[in-house]
C-alpha cells in the first residue's frame, strides 16, 4: 500500500534541518499504524512524504506500487485524489459551507457528477454517525463531530489509505477518544489507516507502533491490543 525506503528530507536554508534520515518502513493493506514520536521529531515531514504533499530529498517512496519520484505533478495530484485521504488537527472545513457539501467537496476531482457526490457524502456521513447534521455548517458543529466531517471527506472516495496528523489534537479527551473509535471502526470496515500522534498513551493502544526521534525511526513494533488498551476480553 506505502512503502518508504531510506527516506530523507533536507529542509535547505541557512542552516539546513534534517528534518527525516533514513527512514524505512512498509504499510500493508487493512493496518491501522500509530507514528508516534515529541514535537519537532519529524512526524508531520513523513505524512507530507507518505501523501506526496512534499517529495523527499533522497530515498524511494511508494504509493500503492508506484514509485512517486517517477511521477509529474499533474499524476501525483490525481493519485492523492483518488489514493489519499487527510485528516488534519486543524480540520479544514469551508465555514460556508455545510458538512454535506464539506464532505462532497472530497470527490472534486473525481468527476463524479454533483448528484452522485452528494450522495456519496450522505453515505459517509451516516458512516461517521452524523447523518443528523449533514445541513449544519461547521461553527454549528462541536470540535469533535467537525473532524469526523473531515474523516467523511477523507473517507468519500474510498481511498487505499488516510493520512491523519494529531487528528485529536485540537480536541478535549471525550471527543478525542471518541475520534479514535471512530478510526478504529473504519480500519475494522477495511480502511487502512495511518495516525500520527505525539500521545505515546493513544499510540499504544494500536496494532503498530512506528516511533520516530530526530528524524530517525528508532522503533517499530506490532502490539498486543487487547493488553495495551486494557479492555480485556
Ligand atoms: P513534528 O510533526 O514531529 O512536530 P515536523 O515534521 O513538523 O515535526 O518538523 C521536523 C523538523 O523539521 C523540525 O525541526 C522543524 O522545525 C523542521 N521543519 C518542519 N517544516 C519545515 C520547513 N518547512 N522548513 C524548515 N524546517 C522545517
Ligand atoms: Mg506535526
Amino acid at each position: 500500500m506505502l512503502q518508504l525506503d531510506n527516506v530523507q528530507k533536507i529542509y535547505p536554508g541557512l542552516s539546513p534541518v534534517v528534518a527525516l534520515d533514513g527512514a524505512s518502513f512498509t504499510i500493508r493493506r487493512g493496518e491501522l499504524v500509530a507514528i508516534v514520536g515529541p514535537s519537532g521529531s519529524g512526524k508531520s515531514t513523513l505524512l507530507q512524504v507518505m501523501g506526496t504533499l512534499d517529495r523527499p530529498t533522497a530515498g524511494t517512496v511508494r504509493v500503492v506500487g508506484d514509485d512517486v519520484a517517477q511521477m509529474s505533478d499533474r499524476d501525483l495530484a490525481w493519485l492523492r485524489a483518488t489514493q489519499i485521504g487527510f485528516v488534519f488537527q486543524q480540520f479544514f472545513l469551508a465555514d460556508y459551507a455545510t458538512a454535506l457539501e464539506n464532505v462532497a467537496d472530497g470527490l472534486f476531482y473525481s468527476g463524479a457528477r454533483y448528484r452522485d457526490r452528494i450522495n456519496a457524502a450522505d453515505i459517509a456521513l451516516q458512516r461517521v454517525g452524523l447523518g443528523h447534521r449533514m445541513h449544519h455548517r461547521p461553527a454549528e458543529l462541536s470540535g469533535g463531530e467537525r473532524q469526523r466531517v473531515a474523516i467523511a471527506r477523507a473517507l468519500v472516495g474510498n481511498p487505499a489509505i488516510v493520512l491523519a496528523d494529531e487528528p485529536t489534537g485540537n480536541l478535549d479527551s471525550v471527543s478525542g477518544g471518541s475520534v479514535y473509535q471512530l478510526l478504529r471502526q473504519l480500519n475494522e470496515e477495511g480502511t487502512t489507516i495511518v495516525v500520527i500522534t505525539h500521545d505515546r498513551d493513544l499510540a499504544a493502544k494500536l496494532p503498530r507502533r512506528i516511533e520516530v526521534l530526530d528524524g530517525h525511526i528508532v522503533a517499530d513494533v506490532a502490539q498486543d491490543e487487547h493488553q495495551a488498551s486494557g479492555e480485556g476480553d
